[in-house]
């Protein structure tokens, strides 16, 4: 049967399917995904400790439930092994093969790995699905210790989280402050008071070499030489999109597989959406912009052809112990942060050089003033 069918079944490929169903209610649509196929709303992995919730807590839909919410065939713990754009077909870990009329790459991205030394190198966790979630949790005794690895975005929530939930949190990170990449200094060292008066320590301009066993539990060495004992190490020093089945296929891939402004690949009726694509340069691993996306891709691919427009979109950063927003600057938009206000609430504007503001950060009571800094700021120049 060659319809539409959809690599993925996350925020990216999932938000498609609906969207497209509500355009095209008749063609086949088939979704083939590694994981179990159960819809959750990722960003709550990093929030959710706090609240007691399991893995199967966050759960919003079955895949069966899913398959007939959009008459789909869901396929769970399937893999594509490689893609065969000459012949409009996937082919899957057993060999077997799967037409399409259109393919959509919606698979994602996975953290990427440190290059540690140690016996326990291989106890380092992450977290970019519910089953590392669930392997997380489980891993964690009530009040114990965890290293973490990476003070952005990512990290710094799980910090927040974790004390939330009576945890003891160290952070390791090669800035100078937390979320060093997404906010300039002034607010990056209010969110690190506010995570060190909650508890957490803190080894800035530091990385982590190799992790140990020690005793019961683990001992994370840094490049100077200092060990922390922990009870968990876990790891959050970003995401990598999945290139590799696109790239084996010759399709044009950079940090992401590559799209025009309608998320047409290099490659006649192949489409990339969600953290596994770069488009126009810009790799954007968040809701917002992949929500958009998959809702201009849903006409697109229902014969209405859309460009994806996107507005500035604020990530709200889930740190209640200092309410955060950023709207990040394009990767190496050249420019300067301008900051007003104080420990309270301040205001950052990332100003090109041509005045125009390209980006912006809210800490504090600041936060309310987030529409006000959307509607001012540039979009990212698409196309
Ligand atoms: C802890 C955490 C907190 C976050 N918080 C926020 C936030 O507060 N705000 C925000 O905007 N964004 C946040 N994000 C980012 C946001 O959640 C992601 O950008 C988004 O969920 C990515 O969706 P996706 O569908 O592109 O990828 P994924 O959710 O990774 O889905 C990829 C899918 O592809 C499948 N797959 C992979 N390889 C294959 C294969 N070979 N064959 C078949 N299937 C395959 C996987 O099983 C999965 O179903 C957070 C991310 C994390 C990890």
């Amino acid at each position: 049967m060659s319809g539409l069918l959809i690599v993925g079944s996350g925020h990216a490929g999932l938000t498609l399917a609906r969207e497209w169903r509500k355009r095209d209610p008749d063609t086949a649509l088939t979704i083939i995904t590694a994981d179990d196929g159960a819809a959750y709303y990722k960003p709550n992995l990093s929030k959710s400790l706090a609240g007691g919730k399991s893995a199967d807590d966050l759960v919003t839909a079955s895949a069966e439930d899913l398959a007939a919410t959009h008459q789909a065939t869901l396929r769970a713990r399937t893999r594509v092994v490689a893609l065969h754009p000459q012949h409009k077909q996937v082919e899957l870990e057993d060999g077997e093969r799967l037409d399409y009329r259109d393919l959509v790459l919606a698979h994602g991205a996975r953290c990427r790995e440190l290059p540690l030394a140690g016996d326990a190198a291989g106890d380092v966790l992450h977290v970019n699905d519910r089953l590392d979630y669930a392997r997380f949790r489980d891993a964690l005794p009530a009040g114990g210790h965890v290293l973490l690895i990476g003070a952005g975005l990512i990290g710094s929530e799980y910090a927040n989280d974790l004390l939330a939930s009576g945890h003891r949190v160290t952070l390791v990170d090669p800035l100078a402050w937390p979320l060093g990449t997404l906010l300039p200094q002034a607010l990056g060292e209010d969110l690190q008071a506010a995570l060190a008066e909650a508890g957490a320590g803190f080894h800035l301009g530091r990385s982590v070499r190799a992790v140990h066993r020690e005793g019961a539990g683990l001992a994370a060495e840094l490049d100077d030489g200092t060990r922390i004992a922990a009870d968990v190490v876990l790891s959050a020093v970003g995401l990598q999109p999945n290139v590799d089945l696109a790239r084996a296929a010759g399709l044009d891939c950079g940090r992401g597989i590559r799209t025009d402004t309608q998320l047409q690949t290099s490659a006649a009726h192949i489409y990339a959406l969600g953290d596994v694509a770069e488009v126009c340069g810009h790799v954007l691993p968040y809701i917002l912009p992949i929500t958009s996306s998959a809702r201009a891709l849903a006409a697109t691919l229902a014969g209405e052809p859309t460009p994806v427009n996107w507005p500035a979109m604020p990530v709200i950063v889930k740190t209640p112990l200092l309410p955060t927003i950023v709207c990040p600057p394009p990767a190496g938009a050249a420019g300067a942060w301008q900051v007003e206000g104080d420990a309270q609430g301040r205001i950052a504007r990332f100003v090109g050089e041509d005045g125009s503001q390209l980006g912006f950060a809210l800490t504090g009571s600041a936060v309310r003033e987030r529409g006000r800094l959307a509607g001012e700021t540039q979009a990212p120049q698409l196309g």
